[in-house]
């Protein structure tokens, strides 16, 4: 599922290949990843328009369409963006096609249709609508602290709820947990200054790190956990086989040897 390295990956792609072209059509090959939006508002609202610059926040990519409007993209659980040459062929998964004048496209590519596209006016706006934290990557060491001490509960929970911290998934909160040598069903009120510190940094760094390296999976460094999270998987760590539980109503992967409780 992407999550903040991935959308911010994402990103990347789209402003190095999509933007500054005019567009002269928008294709809507299926309607449910349009959110309060039509494909004929979709299509009219970006016709001879170009997307001219975008930002990222949590884990929604934001584009905006000269200084009119924005095309908000979520990415669900298989989301992802290609731009095609004229000559390429559309993947099976697409579910909207962007047409630039220069005939390529970018398409809008998601197998398992849990996706979103939605014109809005204003990113603040629906940032607040949402009522969406601080983006992981752009939190201070103190709103972080300010974040957690408000709360209780699994630490694993904290890392996921995007009202807190925007952009971490499951992935990502395991590794995190896993850097930062903290069980993820410890609870946050046990966490000291030691180790908010230390959680803080675990999520700069692994998000940061991800990012770097363009979320390629077979470039992530064997020291993480995320190439080891199978059954029979070991930890990078010490060797010893990993253990999977459901904590924050997700399946989590940890070292019960090197993540401590507290
Ligand atoms: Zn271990």
């Amino acid at each position: 599922m992407p999550e903040l390295p991935e959308v911010e990956t994402f990103k990347r792609y789209l402003d190095s290949t999509s933007l500054h072209q005019r567009i002269i059509n928008v294709e809507v090959r299926d309607t449910y990843v349009l959110k309060r939006t039509s494909p004929l508002q979709l299509a009219r609202g970006l016709k001879g328009r170009h997307f001219e610059s975008s930002c990222r926040h949590g884990k929604h990519l934001f584009v905006r369409a000269d200084n009119e409007l924005w095309v908000r993209l979520h990415f669900g659980m298989t989301g992802s963006l290609e731009y095609l040459n004229h000559d390429k062929s559309v993947p099976q998964a697409a579910r909207v096609i962007f047409r630039f004048a220069n005939s390529r496209r970018l398409v809008f590519d998601d197998q398992r249709k849990f996706g979103e596209i939605e014109l809005i006016k204003d990113v603040d706006e629906f940032l607040q609508t949402r009522n969406l934290g601080p983006d992981a990557l752009g939190i201070s060491l103190s709103q972080f602290k300010a974040i957690v001490e408000k709360h209780r509960g699994a630490v694993k929970a904290i890392l996921l709820n995007q009202q807190l911290i925007a952009g971490i998934g499951n992935l990502y909160a395991d590794e995190i947990l896993f850097r930062a040598r903290i069980h993820p069903a410890a609870d946050v009120v046990r966490l000291n200054e030691k180790y908010l510190k230390r959680l803080f940094r675990a999520t700069r760094d692994v998000l940061a790190r991800a990012v770097a390296l363009k979320t390629d999976f077979n470039r992530l460094p064997k020291s993480w956990l995320l190439t080891h999270r199978e059954k029979r998987g070991r930890c990078p760590r010490c060797g010893r086989v990993l253990r999977s539980a459901t904590i924050g109503g997700r399946t989590s992967w940890f070292c019960a040897y090197c993540q401590k409780r507290i």
